[in-house]
């Protein structure tokens, strides 16, 4: 059925340079990226904070190094380091090869903090952006909605940082999109308190032999990152039909630098249309009922959380994968583990390629060679059939094996960064984003500290 909306008039909350739509993990960076090049900048997030899954949805570990040495700069890792000052870091040695945890609310506040010392920048929060103001291919303007109504927004320049690509739907630009069982699983993150961390990393030390996919980085001074399946600890017991699948379940958890607390990632919701509002809901319903089957055989058959309780759990559910850019430039496993290099390299990166399979059951990975990194080129960024927005965050454009990478938060906030400068550019010469020049592109990118590894004559593509 179709109801026909009247037209009607409404407000003009304002005019800006650039306008960021999301204010997640790599929109709260281009905020930041466009404003200190100077353009007026309005970040645009649905929830009540920034930083997206990043922050609020609780996701508590980052990668940034090739193997070697650290593979981010620029203001991801001035936000890092802004983090750790406020003790929000477990283990911060970000050359070293490790997932680097951190604690979701400090990196909340570090970020609000950061905002709150930029004159040109603004965020408006609780706020959705639902509709595009097109001019024939070029996107103009954005409809917001909100408390106080609906509103239109115009700006020079647009980033799209919505994870699903919404701003790419609402212009009419062509995107990828796979099926929704083929895509990544979502998973709903919850925090759990009262572990006695020592204890598990006791058991898991002495547990006698690891299982298909299974790993344990137990390392950490105080804590660790656990991949495993309770199949060990429920051989022999009788579980209700329900929960049978829990035997064979992957699930994820990892410390925080906070005493006794833990991240839970485990509920791998397959086939879920991320950008399905309805099938959202329910996909959330299930994540949090599977949450509460999990705890009581935690507490019962894994030592260290007999009296452990959950403290907390994400505002909704986290998406790994739904639509993608089409550009001039997609990545591939093959381009990533080739460590290809582009002319319009807009950064190099490295981080392991983490595929959930969409069955929710395993996670593989595949490893770069250490110390090299792969290019991302603007044209991975920049839709074919739309002017006036650039995407940067998990929906760049990228083959489904491989976004487990570039969809790493670390490389999301710098993709961020980057697009955040271009953007500016764009506003302040009156050009497309498309058009900026590639020793430009590099000079700019290069003196704000983005990472670009050195290109061998193997791995250059030539154009
Ligand atoms: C459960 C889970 C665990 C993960 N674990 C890790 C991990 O351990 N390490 C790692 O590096 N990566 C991890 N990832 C991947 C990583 O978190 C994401 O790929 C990355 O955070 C995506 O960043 P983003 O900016 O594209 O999206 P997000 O951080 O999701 O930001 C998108 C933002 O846009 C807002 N938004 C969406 N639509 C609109 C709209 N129409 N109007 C206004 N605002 C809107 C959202 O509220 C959100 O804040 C995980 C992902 C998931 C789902």
């Amino acid at each position: 059925m179709i109801y026909r909306e009247p037209a009607q008039e409404i407000p003009v909350f304002g005019t800006y340079d650039v306008v960021v739509a999301g204010g997640g993990t790599a929109g709260m960076i281009a905020g930041l990226g466009a404003a200190r090049s100077g353009a007026k900048t309005l970040v645009i997030e649905r929830m009540g904070y920034l930083g997206g899954q990043f922050t609020g949805f609780m996701n508590t570990s980052w990668t940034c190094s090739d193997q070697i040495k650290r593979c981010v700069g620029g203001i991801a890792y001035e936000y890092f380091q802004r983090i750790e000052e406020l003790g929000g870091v477990e283990n911060p040695d970000y050359d070293r090869d490790a997932y680097i945890l951190y604690d979701s609310e400090r990196a909340k506040y570090a970020i609000t903090d950061m905002y709150e010392k930029e004159e040109n920048l603004d965020a408006l929060y609780l706020t959705m952006v639902t509709k595009a103001i097109m001019e024939g291919r070029k996107l103009k303007g954005v409809i917001i909605e909100n408390k106080s109504g609906r509103q239109a927004v115009f700006a020079k320049q647009f980033i799209d940082c919505t994870g699903d690509a919404d701003l790419l739907e609402f212009s009419g630009s062509h995107y990828e999109e796979l099926e929704p069982e083929n895509q990544h699983p979502a998973s709903l993150i919850a925090k759990i308190s009262n572990v006695d961390v020592e204890k598990l990393k006791e058991y898991y030390e002495a547990r006698p032999k690891l299982q298909k996919g299974e790993r344990y980085l137990g390392h950490l001074p105080h804590a660790g990152f656990y991949g495993f399946r309770l199949a060990e600890e429920l051989e022999g017991i009788t579980l209700p039909e329900e929960l049978e699948y829990l035997r064979d379940w992957f699930i994820l958890f990892y410390s925080t630098p906070n005493p006794g607390e833990m991240i839970l990632n485990m509920t791998g919701t397959t086939a879920l249309d991320g950008t399905d509002a309805a099938a959202v809901s329910r996909g959330t319903d299930m994540s949090i009922k599977r949450m509460w089957q999990v705890l009581p055989l935690f507490r019962k058959y894994v030592p260290g959380f007999e009296h452990a309780f959950i403290a907390a759990t994400a505002p909704a559910l986290g998406v790994r994968e739904s639509r993608k850019v089409i550009g001039g430039v997609r990545l591939t496993c093959e381009t990533i583990l080739n460590a290809q290099k582009y002319p319009d390299a807009v950064c190099s990166y490295q981080s392991p390629l983490g595929y959930h399979t969409p069955d929710g059951k395993d996670i593989t990975f595949a490893r770069m060679k250490p110390g090299t990194a792969y290019d991302i080129p603007l044209r991975s960024m920049v839709p074919a059939d739309v002017d006036g927005v650039i995407a940067a965050g998990r929906n760049i454009s990228v083959e489904s094996k491989a976004c487990g990478s570039t969809r790493s938060m670390s490389n999301c906030m710098t993709l961020g960064h980057c697009a955040g400068v271009i953007a500016a550019w764009a506003a302040e010469n009156g050009r497309e984003m498309r058009e900026i020049p590639n020793d430009t592109l590099r000079r700019i990118l290069k003196e704000q500290d983005i990472y670009f590894a050195e290109a061998d004559n193997e791995t250059t593509v030539k154009e």
